[in-house]
């Protein structure tokens, strides 16, 4: 039951308006300010042109039909084929420049979301899940981009179609206007107590099918471990009561909207009736048959507008929640940044120290603490220990992922705070434990820290790494399509070739999260061997958890309690008989 909670947990969408947030939409809108200008004359150019239709239709029923006069009933049928139209092909016109515009909104809001999301530090990613970052930069963006775009200028438009019907009407008839204007309070009553109900039903909607996209992602991604647990029966039933809750919060909502028509319809038609009822039984014989036709066609429609604007009004009300969940991603501190004056690490030798250094995630619960060691250029050090104890912190703020709150990380002497984080970061090759493999091929991976390099870097890493054998004997070779995520390939392989791309980028300081997924011995072997081939002659950090790995290596730190309980090569600690001795004969790989 509680894990069905967690769907029901959505985005709250309140708090709709907020001047702030308006104005930095308003950035994005004043880039178009003069297609929507443009926009907006041609629209009102559109609606003014079909407006003369009822007009003309006036004249052709009181005088060109009367009078028998075809010619003048000709040039009626020309006029009106030529408002019609200029009405359509303005009209056209305008949607065409209007889609443009939208979608240019579109991708200059992503572009800016994604451009910041990837300087958001670990800590954003930290807490949140990744379906609720996404659908910020997919569905939220689209659903702003037509308020965004749209929005103002149909806003404007209506009010203007608006005045221009109602001084078309009153141009052709006062009285009659007034029996139309008369039906205004009816309407508003009726649009004020439908939109308040289709509102919550819509956004009851939303709720209930963000819950079963977020369920329906979690089993796609998790169906190897339903099956394996056979939860299936389970899972489908939580499944079945998400879907229902969607269906019928889906029928309710539609149940208003299919009310909205048939409910403006009503008033629609008890007001022509009105204005016929009027004009030829009241007024007998003071209103032309024109005249009431005329007013007629306008009362159809003088409810169009106000309908629109009725929906924009509660679009804007739903997306300015979307637009402050965007523009607060945005808003999203980038905490590690450069600081003022940093410089260039240079040409990096790699040697590395840590002076007193103490870390927090969150505060008062310190993970590292007064941790102070040095390891010189080249030198290769394993960190053991159990888990929890922070062997993960240590490389992530070597890196710096993560700030300090005291004490200081040098490399070759320089304070990584005081240096650019893009040279810092490109002087290291960086090895998480799921080594990330991106759709696209075998190449473009490898390429990926080093895109310029060629054909040959290519493939000598591959092979010094020892993954050239079995790269050349997939499919397609360095060209073979590994699916997303690297899905096509095994674990092994997706190491092997994480260890290339590491390689081709050529760090000074190499740090190897290693993974303890079991692979055949063969791999195995792969693996230790394009390890040994990227340690050479680098400073390397490696979170070990196979002892073959850190036997490897020129020393040994172990790890506890977020500080250095003991340090020295295998032997020496083996000799020793402390933590590090028990770990290796627990896990009983002692040799
Ligand atoms: P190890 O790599 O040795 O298993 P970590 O460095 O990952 O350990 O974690 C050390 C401690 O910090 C653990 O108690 C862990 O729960 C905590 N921790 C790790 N990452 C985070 C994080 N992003 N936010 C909060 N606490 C964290």
């Amino acid at each position: 039951m509680a894990k069905r909670n967690t769907y029901r947990a959505d985005e709250r969408l309140e708090n709709p308006f907020n001047s702030r947030h308006m104005r930095r939409a308003f950035v994005y809108i004043l880039r178009h300010l003069l297609e929507m200008l443009t926009a907006l004359l041609l629209s009102a150019g559109g609606a003014v042109a079909s407006l003369f239709c009822p007009m003309i239709v006036q004249h052709a029923l009181d005088t060109a039909i009367p009078e028998k006069n075809i010619p003048q009933l000709l040039l009626m049928c020309a006029l009106l084929m030529a408002s019609y139209s200029l009405s359509v092909l303005l009209t056209t016109i305008r949607s065409r420049m209007m889609v443009k515009v939208s979608e240019t909104i579109i991708y200059d809001i992503r572009r800016d979301l994604f451009a910041h999301l990837q300087l958001l530090p670990f800590e954003y990613y930290d807490s949140r899940p990744q379906g609720k970052i996404l659908i910020r930069v997919v569905n939220y963006v689209n659903s702003v981009s037509e308020i965004l775009s749209n929005g103002l200028i149909n806003v404007i438009l209506e009010i203007i179609n608006l005045i221009f019907i109602v001084v078309f009407m009153l141009i052709v008839d006062v009285e009659l206007s007034l029996i139309v204007l008369a039906g205004v309070p009816f309407l508003a009553a009726f649009l004020f107590w439908i939109k308040a109900k289709q509102r919550k039903a819509w956004q009851v909607v939303s709720n209930k099918s963000s819950n079963l996209n977020a369920y329906l992602q979690e089993n796609i991604q998790g169906v190897r471990v339903t099956q394996a647990f056979a939860r299936e029966e389970k899972n489908h039933s939580i499944f079945r009561d998400l879907a229902s809750q969607h269906r019928q919060a889906w029928m309710t909502a539609v149940k208003y909207s299919n009310l909205v028509w048939p409910g403006i319809n009503s008033i629609s038609v008890i007001v022509r009736a009105c204005i016929f009822a009027f004009g030829l039984v009241v007024f007998a014989g003071a209103k032309s048959f024109g005249v009431i036709v005329a007013i007629s066609s306008y009362a159809n429609r003088f409810w169009q507008p106000i309908m629109n604007l009725g929906n924009i009004f509660n679009n804007f009300i739903n997306n300015m929640a979307y637009l402050e969940r965007i523009f607060e991603t945005m808003d999203e501190p980038v905490r590690i940044t450069d600081r003022e004056g940093a410089a260039e690490i240079g040409p990096v030798r790699g040697d590395v120290t840590f002076e007193h250094v103490t870390f927090s995630y969150e505060e008062g619960k310190e993970v590292l603490k007064d941790l102070s060691f040095s390891v010189k250029a080249g030198e290769s050090v394993a960190l053991v220990g159990p888990t929890g104890a922070g062997k993960s912190t240590i490389v992530n703020l070597l890196s710096r992922f993560y700030d300090l709150q005291s004490g200081r990380i040098l490399i070759d002497g320089k304070d990584i705070s005081s240096v650019t984080l893009h040279s810092l970061r490109s002087s290291m090759g960086i090895m998480m434990q799921d080594s990330f493999i991106f759709s696209g091929t075998v190449r473009s991976n490898i390429l990926y820290g080093r895109p310029d390099a060629d054909e040959k870097a290519v493939e000598a890493a591959a092979d010094t790494v020892c993954a050239g054998d079995f790269i050349r004997g997939l499919s397609d070779g360095f060209d073979t399509q590994v699916g997303e995520r690297g899905g096509l390939l095994s674990q092994g392989q997706k190491q092997l070739i994480s260890f290339a791309r590491t390689l081709l980028s050529d760090p000074a300081i190499l740090i190897l999260d290693e993974a303890t997924s079991s692979i055949d011995a063969k791999t195995e072997e792969a693996l230790q061997r394009g390890i040994r081939a990227m340690l050479e002659g680098r400073t390397s950090f490696i979170i070990a958890h196979r002892l073959s790995t850190v036997r490897n290596c020129d020393r040994i730190f172990y790890i506890d309690n977020g500080g250095i309980v003991e340090s020295g090569t295998h032997e020496e600690l083996m000799a020793r008989r402390g933590p590090y001795w028990q770990l290796c004969t627990s896990q009983n790989t002692e040799d």
